[in-house]
């Protein structure tokens, strides 16, 4: 081959140091005056180490893609503020509420009781013994 008569010893001995050096096969061919596939098929004759090449010198790590955990904000834990005021009378719009006539009807104070009804009563625990203590005369009118 032609090429082969173009390594001298002094050839092959640079051709080993900038093997040892790291520099790239294209580099080397370079500076030897030769071809990159020239450089590889000498380097291979010469058995040269295998040495990682400048682009594998410093492998990508594993990457770590654990992101990072949100931490919760303090504003997620701060008591969420009461827009309204507390209204003493509650809902009735919100599950049975006892419905005993507090006051007399047609009075503007008149209210039903609206506390939450004992379980099958119209009435709160508190009107619902009143209401049965007092008689029938009022629950059973139906
Ligand atoms: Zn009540």
């Amino acid at each position: 081959m032609a090429i082969d008569s173009a390594w001298t010893e002094a050839r092959i001995a640079a051709l080993g140091e900038f093997w040892r050096q790291g520099l790239s096969t294209a580099e080397i061919g370079r500076r030897l005056g030769v071809s990159k596939n020239a450089v590889v098929g000498k380097a291979h004759r010469l058995e040269l180490v295998a040495r990682p090449s400048p682009i594998k010198l410093r492998p990508a790590p594993a990457i770590a893609t654990a992101a990072p955990v949100p931490l919760p904000t303090p504003e997620l834990r701060r008591p969420v503020a009461t827009p309204t005021p507390v209204r003493l009378v509650r809902s009735q719009s919100k599950g049975p509420s006892c419905q005993w006539p507090d006051g007399h009807p047609g009075q503007p104070d008149f209210h039903f009781c609206g506390e939450p009804a004992a379980p099958g009563k119209p009435y709160c625990a508190a009107h619902a013994a009143r209401a049965y203590v007092s008689g029938k005369s009022r629950s059973d009118a139906a």
